[in-house]
């Protein structure tokens, strides 16, 4: 017997009223995108969702779902029909399967059907007596049992588990909006992504990029980043800027412990006309207070300073370790850990001024017009769709 179907129990999302079908839509279609199996069918209801396996396999599936934005709990069923015989049957087999290492268990039987002929008691009786009868060294225990089978009586059939797995929680990527990611190729920025893409939001992901001093590998490092990103949920646009002339205009015109200030102001002035021909509504970057020297409140308000638009910092109080051990978990820890350089690397200054001042910072920008060179840099900004297919990814390289 196998796993026919998987169903989906959603998190924060049911308690969203109104809403909640432009939640769900939006998670039925994430899920779908990234299954990518033609086989496989996901029907959204009201308060589950099912995914119809059709012959795919369920760990391979699982794997994937583990990461889904907004699914809450996550269990492989069975679907018997209302026959106790064939219920008796479903349950004993996917006991055994699942008893590896187990020695007791018991069963929680969950009637949505109140005209089903037997009750809970009745049925937990009846199940959990054919499962002993049919096993060795396996007792029951209904307070702390090594395995619970559920049993749910539906109108329409019965569906047996005893495997839950725990989602990634949060709400669907996409159902709260769109937002600009400041991806640069360290640790800070992707989990930054990969925090807010929980929250529900799509990200367009924005990363400036130097040639010469930076090389393709470095460039391939950040669509590494992006791409492992696309696993939470939704798909990822990556734009990346060609910033070398930017770079090198600021090292000649403003005095080398500003240039650090200037260049992340450039940056966002940048990321901020991407977010407006994107329809997001925020930049989202990996700031994390007091880190380095750009990242001091002095800092962050001399570089805020050029936009009005929310600059949101899922990292502000996080310690560099615990982003680390995030990193880790979902999957960008080795690749951010590359040597290749970033261009900010390659121009910073020995001593960057850790309190600028937003007043110099302007004064030394206004003898030349960056404006035109802002321009430029959009025009030739290339953008990149990801998940991109194997294949596809070969010919880019
Ligand atoms: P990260 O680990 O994300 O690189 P960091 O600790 O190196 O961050 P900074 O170099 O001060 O910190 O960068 C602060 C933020 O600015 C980054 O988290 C990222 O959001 C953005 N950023 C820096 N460099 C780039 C870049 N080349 N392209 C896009 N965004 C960048
Ligand atoms: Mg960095």
């Amino acid at each position: 017997m196998n796993y026919d179907r998987i169903l989906i129990r959603y998190g924060e999302m049911s308690t969203k009223g109104r809403n909640r079908s432009k939640f769900t839509n939006k998670m039925k279609s994430n899920i779908k995108r990234l299954l990518a199996d033609d086989r496989i069918q996901v029907e959204a209801q009201r308060d589950r969702m099912f995914i119809y396996l059709n012959g795919a396999s369920f760990y391979e599936v699982k794997e994937q779902l583990l990461h889904v934005s907004g699914i809450q709990s996550f269990s492989p069923v069975v679907k018997t029909s209302q026959e106790l015989d064939e219920m008796k049957e479903a349950a004993l087999e996917l006991v055994k399967r699942a008893m590896i290492g187990a020695t007791t268990f018991k069963v929680e039987t969950r009637r949505a059907d109140k005209t089903f002929p037997l009750d809970t008691h009745a049925l937990n009786h009846e199940i959990g007596g054919h499962v002993l009868r049919g096993t060795e060294n396996v007792t029951v225990d209904v307070h702390h049992p090594n395995l619970t089978l559920v049993v749910e009586v539906r109108q329409e059939a019965v569906y047996l588990s005893c495997e839950t797995y725990p989602g990634a929680g949060g709400l669907p990527a996409g159902a709260a909006g769109k937002a600009v990611l400041l991806l640069s190729g360290g640790l800070d920025s992707p989990v930054a992504g990969y925090m807010m893409m929980k929250r529900g939001v799509e990200i367009e992901a924005v990363h400036f990029f130097s040639p010469p001093y930076t090389s393709e590998r470095a460039k391939q490092k950040v669509m590494d980043l992006a791409d492992t990103l696309t696993k939470y949920g939704g798909h990822v646009r990556l734009h990346i800027v060609p910033f070398t002339h930017i770079q090198e205009t600021i090292h000649k015109q403003v005095p080398e412990n500003y240039t650090m200030t200037s260049t992340r102001r450039m940056m966002m002035r940048i990321a901020d006309r991407i977010r407006e021909q994107t329809g997001a509504l925020a930049i989202v970057t990996g700031e994390s207070l007091g880190q380095v020297a750009s990242q001091t409140m002095e800092s962050m308000a001399a570089i805020n300073n050029v936009t009005n638009t929310p600059v949101l910092r899922p990292l502000i109080a996080s310690d560099k370790l615990d982003i680390m051990d995030t990193a880790r978990k979902i999957g960008t820890h080795d690749i951010s850990i590359l040597p290749y350089e970033d261009c900010c690397t390659i121009f910073t200054p020995a001593a960057p001024k850790t309190r600028p001042r937003t007043e110099k910072v302007q004064y030394f920008e206004s003898f030349l017009d960056f404006e035109p060179l802002i321009e430029q840099a959009i025009r030739d900004t290339e953008t990149i769709m990801l998940p991109k297919k194997e294949k596809e990814m070969d010919d880019l390289l």
